[in-house]
Protein backbone atom coordinates (compact mmCIF):
# COMPACT_ATOMS: atom_id res chain seq x y z
CA UNK A 1 0.00 0.00 0.00
CA UNK A 2 1.36 3.16 -0.86
CA UNK A 3 1.76 5.78 2.11
CA UNK A 4 -0.43 9.33 1.45
CA UNK A 5 2.51 11.36 0.48
CA UNK A 6 3.19 8.86 -2.40
CA UNK A 7 -0.24 9.19 -3.56
CA UNK A 8 -0.10 13.56 -3.56
CA UNK A 9 3.03 13.05 -5.17
CA UNK A 10 2.72 10.87 -7.61
CA UNK A 11 -0.67 12.50 -8.38
CA UNK A 12 1.11 16.02 -8.93
CA UNK A 13 3.78 13.67 -11.44
CA UNK A 14 0.86 12.52 -13.55
CA UNK A 15 -0.34 16.01 -13.55
CA UNK A 16 3.13 16.84 -15.12
CA UNK A 17 2.96 13.84 -17.56
CA UNK A 18 -0.62 15.59 -18.86
CA UNK A 19 0.48 19.57 -18.56
CA UNK A 20 3.73 18.13 -21.10
CA UNK A 21 1.98 16.04 -23.22
CA UNK A 22 -0.63 18.57 -23.99
CA UNK A 23 2.54 21.03 -24.61
CA UNK A 24 3.87 18.30 -27.04
CA UNK A 25 0.63 18.02 -28.74
CA UNK A 26 0.47 21.91 -29.42
CA UNK A 27 -2.40 21.97 -26.85
CA UNK A 28 -3.44 23.86 -23.31
CA UNK A 29 -3.31 21.92 -20.42
CA UNK A 30 -6.41 23.49 -19.36
CA UNK A 31 -8.17 21.43 -22.36
CA UNK A 32 -7.54 18.16 -20.48
CA UNK A 33 -9.14 17.11 -17.10
CA UNK A 34 -7.11 14.21 -15.41
CA UNK A 35 -10.02 11.66 -13.78
CA UNK A 36 -8.25 8.82 -11.05
CA UNK A 37 -9.90 5.66 -11.53
CA UNK A 38 -10.32 4.92 -7.81
CA UNK A 39 -11.21 0.72 -7.87
CA UNK A 40 -10.04 -1.21 -5.74
CA UNK A 41 -8.87 2.25 -3.74
CA UNK A 42 -10.24 2.44 0.07
CA UNK A 43 -12.03 5.69 0.74
CA UNK A 44 -9.64 7.03 3.25
CA UNK A 45 -6.51 6.49 -0.64
CA UNK A 46 -9.44 8.21 -2.72
CA UNK A 47 -9.75 11.36 -0.09
CA UNK A 48 -5.34 11.43 0.20
CA UNK A 49 -5.50 12.13 -3.22
CA UNK A 50 -8.42 14.53 -3.66
CA UNK A 51 -6.15 16.60 -0.72
CA UNK A 52 -3.37 16.37 -3.50
CA UNK A 53 -5.77 18.15 -5.56
CA UNK A 54 -8.10 15.31 -7.85
CA UNK A 55 -11.25 16.98 -8.75
CA UNK A 56 -12.69 14.38 -10.94
CA UNK A 57 -13.10 10.49 -10.04
CA UNK A 58 -14.40 7.64 -11.56
CA UNK A 59 -15.17 4.31 -10.47
CA UNK A 60 -16.33 0.87 -11.91
CA UNK A 61 -18.47 -0.85 -9.45
CA UNK A 62 -22.06 0.89 -8.12
CA UNK A 63 -21.01 -1.28 -4.71
CA UNK A 64 -18.25 0.54 -4.79
CA UNK A 65 -19.54 3.80 -4.97
CA UNK A 66 -21.97 2.75 -2.37
CA UNK A 67 -19.18 1.96 0.44
CA UNK A 68 -17.15 4.96 -0.25
CA UNK A 69 -19.73 7.47 -0.64
CA UNK A 70 -19.97 8.58 3.41
CA UNK A 71 -16.30 9.22 3.50
CA UNK A 72 -16.74 11.21 0.04
CA UNK A 73 -19.79 12.33 -0.43
CA UNK A 74 -18.83 15.68 1.12
CA UNK A 75 -15.30 16.11 -0.77
CA UNK A 76 -15.28 18.83 -3.71
CA UNK A 77 -14.73 15.90 -6.10
CA UNK A 78 -16.95 14.95 -9.16
CA UNK A 79 -17.86 11.33 -9.51
CA UNK A 80 -18.02 9.53 -12.75
CA UNK A 81 -18.95 5.65 -13.35
CA UNK A 82 -16.84 4.32 -15.56
CA UNK A 83 -17.28 0.14 -15.77
CA UNK A 84 -19.88 -1.83 -17.62
CA UNK A 85 -23.68 -1.12 -16.05
CA UNK A 86 -25.98 -3.27 -15.61
CA UNK A 87 -29.31 -2.13 -16.36
CA UNK A 88 -30.64 -2.79 -13.09
CA UNK A 89 -27.92 -1.09 -10.94
CA UNK A 90 -28.98 2.12 -12.80
CA UNK A 91 -31.67 3.57 -10.00
CA UNK A 92 -28.35 3.23 -7.70
CA UNK A 93 -25.92 4.65 -9.65
CA UNK A 94 -27.62 7.41 -10.07
CA UNK A 95 -27.42 8.62 -6.31
CA UNK A 96 -23.51 8.95 -6.62
CA UNK A 97 -22.48 10.71 -10.27
CA UNK A 98 -22.60 13.23 -12.49
CA UNK A 99 -21.99 11.42 -15.48
CA UNK A 100 -22.13 7.59 -17.19
CA UNK A 101 -19.23 7.38 -19.60
CA UNK A 102 -20.03 3.83 -20.29
CA UNK A 103 -23.29 3.98 -22.33
CA UNK A 104 -22.86 1.00 -24.72
CA UNK A 105 -26.88 0.42 -26.09
CA UNK A 106 -30.29 1.91 -25.98
CA UNK A 107 -31.82 -0.54 -23.15
CA UNK A 108 -29.32 1.22 -21.24
CA UNK A 109 -30.13 4.53 -22.29
CA UNK A 110 -33.82 3.61 -22.21
CA UNK A 111 -33.60 2.64 -18.75
CA UNK A 112 -31.31 5.80 -17.73
CA UNK A 113 -33.89 7.98 -19.22
CA UNK A 114 -37.11 6.54 -17.09
CA UNK A 115 -35.26 6.56 -14.35
CA UNK A 116 -34.16 10.27 -14.56
CA UNK A 117 -37.70 11.34 -15.58
CA UNK A 118 -39.18 9.91 -12.49
CA UNK A 119 -36.34 11.94 -10.72
CA UNK A 120 -37.03 14.62 -12.72
CA UNK A 121 -33.29 15.70 -13.73
CA UNK A 122 -31.19 15.08 -16.29
CA UNK A 123 -27.52 13.21 -16.49
CA UNK A 124 -24.29 13.67 -18.93
CA UNK A 125 -23.24 10.46 -20.84
CA UNK A 126 -20.87 9.54 -22.45
CA UNK A 127 -20.95 6.67 -25.58
CA UNK A 128 -18.57 4.52 -24.99
CA UNK A 129 -16.62 2.67 -28.10
CA UNK A 130 -14.74 -0.65 -28.25
CA UNK A 131 -11.97 0.67 -30.87
CA UNK A 132 -9.66 -2.45 -30.31
CA UNK A 133 -11.91 -4.68 -31.11
CA UNK A 134 -10.86 -6.86 -28.48
CA UNK A 135 -13.75 -9.20 -27.55
CA UNK A 136 -13.03 -8.74 -23.67
CA UNK A 137 -14.15 -4.69 -24.60
CA UNK A 138 -17.67 -3.59 -23.87
CA UNK A 139 -18.69 -0.70 -26.11
CA UNK A 140 -20.15 -0.36 -29.60
CA UNK A 141 -18.06 -0.85 -33.08
CA UNK A 142 -16.59 2.57 -34.39
CA UNK A 143 -19.26 2.10 -37.40
CA UNK A 144 -22.06 1.75 -34.62
CA UNK A 145 -21.41 5.39 -32.93
CA UNK A 146 -22.99 7.51 -35.19
CA UNK A 147 -26.18 5.67 -34.71
CA UNK A 148 -26.05 5.06 -30.81
CA UNK A 149 -25.09 8.75 -30.27
CA UNK A 150 -28.45 9.66 -32.45
CA UNK A 151 -30.42 7.23 -30.58
CA UNK A 152 -29.48 8.49 -26.76
CA UNK A 153 -29.55 12.18 -28.05
CA UNK A 154 -33.28 11.56 -28.71
CA UNK A 155 -33.83 10.80 -25.04
CA UNK A 156 -34.32 14.01 -23.39
CA UNK A 157 -32.86 13.74 -19.84
CA UNK A 158 -29.34 12.24 -21.34
CA UNK A 159 -26.87 14.99 -22.51
CA UNK A 160 -24.28 13.28 -25.03
CA UNK A 161 -20.96 14.95 -24.35
CA UNK A 162 -18.68 12.98 -25.67
CA UNK A 163 -17.12 9.62 -26.74
CA UNK A 164 -15.39 7.08 -23.76
CA UNK A 165 -13.31 4.08 -25.26
CA UNK A 166 -10.36 1.79 -23.36
CA UNK A 167 -8.04 1.58 -25.54
CA UNK A 168 -5.73 -1.86 -26.82
CA UNK A 169 -3.80 -3.27 -24.77
CA UNK A 170 -0.60 -3.49 -26.39
CA UNK A 171 3.25 -3.13 -26.27
CA UNK A 172 2.91 -1.67 -29.81
CA UNK A 173 2.95 2.23 -29.46
CA UNK A 174 1.44 2.69 -32.99
CA UNK A 175 -1.29 0.23 -32.82
CA UNK A 176 -2.86 1.76 -29.29
CA UNK A 177 -2.60 5.83 -30.28
CA UNK A 178 -4.31 3.93 -33.79
CA UNK A 179 -7.03 2.70 -31.00
CA UNK A 180 -7.29 6.90 -29.73
CA UNK A 181 -7.46 8.13 -32.99
CA UNK A 182 -10.03 6.00 -33.91
CA UNK A 183 -12.13 7.01 -31.23
CA UNK A 184 -11.76 10.89 -32.53
CA UNK A 185 -12.76 9.92 -35.93
CA UNK A 186 -16.15 8.20 -34.41
CA UNK A 187 -16.71 11.43 -32.76
CA UNK A 188 -16.09 13.56 -36.16
CA UNK A 189 -18.54 11.61 -38.47
CA UNK A 190 -21.16 11.63 -35.26
CA UNK A 191 -20.66 15.36 -34.40
CA UNK A 192 -21.56 15.81 -38.20
CA UNK A 193 -24.04 13.16 -38.82
CA UNK A 194 -26.19 14.25 -35.62
CA UNK A 195 -25.49 17.88 -35.54
CA UNK A 196 -23.91 17.44 -31.80
CA UNK A 197 -20.76 19.65 -30.50
CA UNK A 198 -19.87 16.04 -28.91
CA UNK A 199 -16.64 17.83 -26.77
CA UNK A 200 -15.47 15.10 -24.57
CA UNK A 201 -12.55 12.38 -25.55
CA UNK A 202 -12.16 10.19 -22.51
CA UNK A 203 -9.20 8.07 -23.17
CA UNK A 204 -5.78 7.19 -22.44
CA UNK A 205 -4.91 5.37 -18.98
CA UNK A 206 -1.46 5.40 -16.92
CA UNK A 207 0.47 3.39 -19.68
CA UNK A 208 -0.72 5.16 -22.63
CA UNK A 209 -1.95 8.75 -21.71
CA UNK A 210 0.58 10.85 -23.74
CA UNK A 211 -0.44 8.97 -27.25
CA UNK A 212 -4.31 9.82 -26.02
CA UNK A 213 -3.30 13.10 -25.74
CA UNK A 214 -1.63 13.42 -28.90
CA UNK A 215 -4.88 12.24 -30.55
CA UNK A 216 -7.32 14.85 -28.87
CA UNK A 217 -8.17 13.39 -25.33
CA UNK A 218 -10.47 15.69 -23.11
CA UNK A 219 -10.04 13.48 -20.21
CA UNK A 220 -7.52 10.90 -19.28
CA UNK A 221 -8.49 8.18 -16.67
CA UNK A 222 -5.28 7.26 -14.62
CA UNK A 223 -5.37 4.21 -11.83
CA UNK A 224 -2.18 2.74 -11.12
CA UNK A 225 0.42 5.80 -11.63
CA UNK A 226 -1.42 8.03 -8.64
CA UNK A 227 -2.15 4.85 -6.39
CA UNK A 228 0.18 1.76 -7.60
CA UNK A 229 -0.38 -1.59 -8.89
CA UNK A 230 -3.90 -3.12 -8.10
CA UNK A 231 -4.65 -6.40 -6.57
CA UNK A 232 -5.77 -8.90 -8.94
CA UNK A 233 -8.91 -8.15 -9.97
CA UNK A 234 -11.97 -9.98 -7.99
C1 LIG B 1 -8.82 0.96 -14.22
C2 LIG B 1 -9.30 1.81 -15.32
C3 LIG B 1 -8.54 2.88 -15.81
C4 LIG B 1 -7.16 3.23 -15.30
O1 LIG B 1 -6.24 2.21 -15.56
P1 LIG B 1 -4.71 2.33 -15.08
O2 LIG B 1 -3.97 1.50 -16.05
O3 LIG B 1 -4.66 1.84 -13.69
O4 LIG B 1 -4.34 3.78 -15.17
C5 LIG B 1 -9.10 3.66 -16.82
N1 LIG B 1 -10.31 3.40 -17.32
C6 LIG B 1 -11.07 2.39 -16.90
C7 LIG B 1 -12.41 2.16 -17.50
C8 LIG B 1 -10.59 1.56 -15.88
O5 LIG B 1 -11.35 0.53 -15.47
Amino acid sequence: MLAESDIRANYAAVRARVDDACRAAGRSPDDVRLLLATKTQPAERVAAAIAAGARLIGENRVQELAEKDAALAALPCERHFIGHLQTNKVNQVLRYVSCVQSVDGADLADRLQRRLEALDRTLEVLIQVNTSGETSKFGVAPGEAVELVAAVARRDRLRVRGLMTVGLQSPDADAVRASYRALRQARDRARDAVGLELPVLSMGMSGDLESAVAEGATMVRVGSAVFGPRPPAR
